[in-house]
């Protein structure tokens, strides 16, 4: 009896794993054409001065419509194009597309904002990476300080001796770093000590319950004086809510992002979001 459920759910788990890899190599396949086909897309969430209330920066975010399958989260096609190997071009055209597009902002008078991108630790590990940011930001007149790039802990944990040299190269021309998801990932903090790190984006799911979840609220708090104390900055993900957005003011949060804010934007809609002035 036990034997023949066994078999059942091994049957069972087989066919489940079969279909999330028939997804995946639907996804692969279309993610091939998907670039000559200008399906990608970016669209950019402000980031705000928590106390002037401006917006200062842009994230770029990747969306991708595909005419049959609809919109297809990066959540789900970011981990096909890396083990594939399309992150390194679709990554490439992410970069270069934030930077010409923070180009246009800077032209139209939109005054100095950040672009904030995020980057695979397959584009990390990939040697040409420092040269290849370099040459974006050359070929379109944008200066280094104005481009962040968000890494995740895990980009240091296969071989931290090569991650700080890219990132003590990247440092070295200008280029700022920041950790997204902070807070989530397995790391020890020394690697704080040691890597050039600019600024450390506190994860939306110690956000998420800040009113009323006093371990959040401990977790917050302290990775905002850690972050003081060390010289870096800070940005909470996913704002919603005004008890948030208090909280993280009385605890001294440099910076904010989130839907209580703005919703990822189109580039058009992002340039009038901003000229209609300061919010929070
Ligand atoms: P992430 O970099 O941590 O981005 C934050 C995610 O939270 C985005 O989802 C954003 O739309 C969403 N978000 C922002 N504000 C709020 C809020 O107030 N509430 C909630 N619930 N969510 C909020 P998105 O755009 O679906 O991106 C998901 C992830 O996909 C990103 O997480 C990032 O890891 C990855 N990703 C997106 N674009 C790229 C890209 O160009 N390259 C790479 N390598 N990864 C990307
Ligand atoms: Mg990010
Ligand atoms: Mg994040
Ligand atoms: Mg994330």
């Amino acid at each position: 009896r036990a034997k023949r459920d066994g078999r059942n759910a091994l049957r069972f788990f087989t066919g489940e794993m079969q279909a999330q890899s028939v997804r995946a190599l639907t996804l692969e396949n279309a993610l091939r054409r998907a670039l000559e086909r200008e399906q990608l897309a970016l669209h950019y969430q402000p980031q705000v001065e928590l106390l002037s209330g401006r917006v200062i920066g842009a994230e770029a975010l990747l969306r991708w419509c595909h005419p049959e399958l609809g919109a297809i989260s990066p959540t789900e096609f970011i981990p096909v194009a890396e083990s594939c190997g399309l992150i390194l071009p679709i990554g490439e055209w992410v970069l270069r597309s934030a930077v010409q597009q923070l180009r246009r902002w800077m032209d139209a008078g939109l005054g100095e904002l950040t672009m904030a991108v995020n980057l695979s630790s397959v584009q990390f590990r990939h040697a040409d990476l420092p040269a290849l940011v370099s040459r974006i930001l050359d070929e379109a007149g944008v200066p280094a300080r104005l481009l962040e790039l968000e890494l995740t802990e895990g980009v240091a944990m296969v071989d931290p001796l090569g991650a700080i040299a890219v990132m003590n190269d990247l440092h070295a021309r200008g280029i700022r770093l920041s950790i997204d998801d902070f807070g989530t990932g397995y790391s020890s903090l020394s690697y704080l000590k040691k890597f050039r790190v600019y600024k450390l984006k506190i994860d939306q799911s110690f956000v998420r319950d800040l009113t009323d979840d006093p371990e959040d609220r401990a977790i917050v708090s302290a990775i905002i004086s850690m972050a003081g104390s060390l010289g870096l900055q800070t940005i909470a993900e996913g704002v919603e809510t005004v008890g948030q957005l208090a909280y993280l003011r009385e605890r001294g949060c440099t910076e904010v992002q989130g839907y209580h804010f703005s919703r990822p934007l189109a580039a058009a809609d992002f340039e009038s979001y901003v000229r209609g002035g300061s919010r929070g």
